[in-house]
């Protein structure tokens, strides 16, 4: 099981942070020890000082598949969730200077939280989902998937280029804007529309 993020996929994100807005996808990857389930809590590691949330609707793959054209793309993919993109921002603008992968800052263990999962059926338009973030109650980060650069479907056509897919792999779509450092006590808990998909603890 392989974990595919994008990056930089929503304009006021990329943005916020001061990066160009991609012409093509901007592809990382996270490997399966980075995942963090079932609303367990999120220890803050200590090799950083900013551990950014990013909350990404995430998709997983169903069906093996490798250069998958645009128009088929929706049948790799029949359940959809929300994850949090865990970021230490301090460590990855270092790297980012130095030109260096950003795997130390992205792919750590437990900095791919992942929520449970829903059918996407349930859903008539995945062109057009709300999903927000809550801390301590408050709506800290919202988005809409219309406002992605590049939709669900051309993100697999494009990563399914360059890596096989497997049943069983996520692909993290991006943030939008408003993203933002977490602090030891924060709750955090993630909606899509008005349906609660995770809820956990900064510890
Ligand atoms: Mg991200």
């Amino acid at each position: 099981m392989k974990i595919l993020c994008i990056g930089r996929n929503y304009e006021d994100h990329a943005k916020e942070l001061k990066n160009p807005v991609p012409s093509e996808p901007v592809i990382f990857s996270k490997p399966d020890t980075a995942l963090l389930r079932n609303n367990d809590p999120f220890f803050l590691p200590d090799f950083a000082n900013s551990f950014h949330y990013e909350l990404e609707i995430v998709v997983r793959i169903n069906k093996l598949g490798k250069n998958i054209e645009e128009k088929f793309a929706s049948r790799y993919y029949d359940e959809i969730g929300l994850g949090v993109d865990f970021t230490a921002r301090d460590l990855q603008d270092q790297l980012k200077k130095k030109g260096l992968p950003w795997e130390k800052s992205k792919a750590f263990d437990h900095s791919a939280v992942i929520s449970k999962f829903v059918n996407k059926e349930q859903y008539p338009d995945l062109k057009n989902l709300n999903f927000h973030l809550e801390i301590n109650r408050e709506i800290r980060q919202k988005g809409n998937t219309s406002d992605m650069i590049f939709s669900i479907d051309q993100i697999i056509a494009h990563v399914s280029k360059y890596f096989t897919l497997k049943i069983g792999d996520y692909l993290y779509t991006g943030t939008p804007a408003g993203v933002g450092p977490v602090k030891i006590g924060d709750r955090l808990k993630g909606y899509i529309e008005e349906k609660e998909f995770f809820d956990f603890e900064v510890k």
